[in-house]
């Protein structure tokens, strides 16, 4: 049998982790496989489906580099790909089910059916649903009630008794009872739209699919959709249900947790690499030592049966030594050229850098490249390479054991050694200042601090010594010496 799979997301938000997760499974099967990956848009919910969305989408896919063999925008042989432009389709096939007797038309009000619903809470009934008023109409006044212009849906009869399973590749067999399931559920909305069951069932036939992977939510829908499937004559394909996606507390993965949306992750300054690396280990596993898979190992070696079926956590802390393991990864000029659009975006530079950003960008990639978790984490690490201090703060300026007099002494004592600094190493400075700092009866840590604290803004800085040397020893001095000046002031 061939493969052929595909992601069919409701653009309604931003793609978030779950999706993705959905999305990557598909295409490496395919891929995998040698079979096709299929992107369809399902968007007949009109109210919550938006442009935004449908961009975002197109925007994270290809920035995971995610490609599909049949899609909206390439075409295929069995678009259209987007569900609102498929309606003739389901108009065609919902007609079959009428005429089947599978399906019928239903011309109760929005009221009378919310009239139903509270009735059968009061009654604390089992299955709170449709309750089947117009299944049994009279041809005569269905016919009637078609040819006014009453509101109309179209509803899909469920069997009263019996029960319907199927096999789920990674669950098993699941079975429910037919009396269980949502009676009568609408397949034609009154905005003539299809509803999703109805819409995913018909379009999953007729687009070949032969596996079905999406999120286990979508699990208790099954029973439904291989009724249709039944009531179509029609082959049901081989269900996979993925394992949930949780945080660390055991809960469905949420925003309460933090990031979810591949937006968010990649203004945040993750790598797509990292991304596609650790969401393809949510619910997958190769063996039970590696970790590390470029898109390129995964497009071979990802296979079902190596799916895992316990509930999948999602770890920040995991993700973010991806995330660093996979920027150290990159040579300079890789990693230059990635964190650049972050110091653009954070008007740490120009856009484009000047020859001068440039330069210093170029000497800053090596000593940061080791402290990076996140892309974005440049701007802050290295904005006073690039632009002056917007101003001290005492406690950062004096180390705990000593005061503002003691440090004001040290920080002096240190500037008339580093202002030779050039011509020695690194070595032979830090030798100079530990032995000064030992005759002040400091420690070097405590002497060095300050230095940091003015050249950098900060405590925790790329190493000193080659900060100095790309920011000039002039700029240097000129910090030591301000920040002399704020001590001379509080002392
Ligand atoms: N449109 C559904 C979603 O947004 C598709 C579910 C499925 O894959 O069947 O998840
Ligand atoms: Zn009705």
């Amino acid at each position: 049998m061939s493969v052929r799979v595909r992601y069919a997301p409701s653009p309604t938000g931003l793609q978030h982790i779950g999706g993705v997760r959905s999305a990557l499974f598909n295409y490496f099967v395919a891929r995998s496989s040698g079979g096709k990956f299929i992107l369809r848009i399902e968007d007949t919910d009109r109210n919550r489906t938006t442009p935004e969305a449908v961009e975002d989408l197109y925007e994270t896919l290809r920035w995971l580099e995610i490609t599909w063999d049949e899609g909206p925008d390439v075409g295929g042989p069995c678009g259209p790909y987007v569900q609102s432009e498929r309606n003739d389709i389901y108009r065609e096939y919902v007609e079959r089910l009428i005429e089947s007797g599978h399906a019928y038309y239903c011309f109760c009000t929005e009221e009378r059916v919310e009239e139903v619903r509270v009735r059968q809470k009061a009654e604390k009934r089992k299955i709170i649903g449709y309750d089947r008023h117009c299944r049994n109409l009279d041809p005569g006044e269905t016919a009637e009630l078609l040819a006014s212009d009453a509101p109309r849906v179209t509803r899909f009869k469920v069997p009263l008794d019996g029960e319907t399973s199927f096999t789920d590749l990674l669950l098993g067999r699941v079975s429910r009872k037919n009396e269980d399931i949502n009676p009568d559920p609408v397949i034609i909305k009154s905005d003539g739209f299809p509803t999703y069951h109805f819409a995913n069932v018909v379009d999953d036939h007729l687009m070949e699919i032969s596996h079905i992977m999406r999120a286990q939510e979508w699990l208790p829908s099954g029973p439904l959709h291989v009724l249709l499937y039944d009531a179509f004559g029609w082959e049901p394909p081989i269900y996979c249900h993925l394992p949930m996606v949780m945080g660390s507390d055991g809960q469905k993965l949420s925003k309460r947790h933090g990031s979810t949306s591949v937006r968010e992750f990649r203004d945040a300054g993750y790598m797509p690499e990292a991304l596609v690396n650790y969401i393809t280990l949510l619910g997958w596993s190769y063996d039970d030592s590696r970790e590390f898979f470029t898109k390129a190992d995964l497009e071979e070696l990802f296979t079902l049966d190596k799916l895992n079926k316990a509930p999948a956590v999602f770890d920040y802390k995991k993700l973010d030594w991806f995330n660093g393991s996979y920027i150290r990864q990159l040579d300079d000029a890789g990693l230059r050229a990635r964190v650049i659009p972050y110091l653009v975006k954070d008007g740490v530079v120009g856009d484009p850098p000047s020859a001068e950003e440039s330069r210093i960008i170029d000497g800053a990639i090596p000593l940061v490249k080791e402290r990076l978790k996140t892309l974005s984490e440049i701007s802050e690490m290295t904005r006073f390479l690039f632009r002056e201090i917007g101003g001290y703060r005492m406690e950062e300026l004096i180390p705990k054991k000593l005061d503002a007099a003691k440090t004001l002494e040290s920080l002096t004592k240190a500037r008339s050694i580093l202002q030779d600094f050039l011509g020695r190493s690194d070595e032979e400075n830090e030798d100079l200042l530990r032995a000064a700092a030992s005759e002040l009866g400091v420690n070097l840590g405590a002497m060095l601090m300050p230095v940091r604290v003015a050249v950098t803004g900060t405590k925790v800085s790329p190493p000193l010594f080659p900060s100095m040397r790309l920011l000039g020893l002039e700029k240097s001095l000129a910090r030591i010496d301000d920040v002399r000046i704020l001590l001379e002031k509080e002392g």
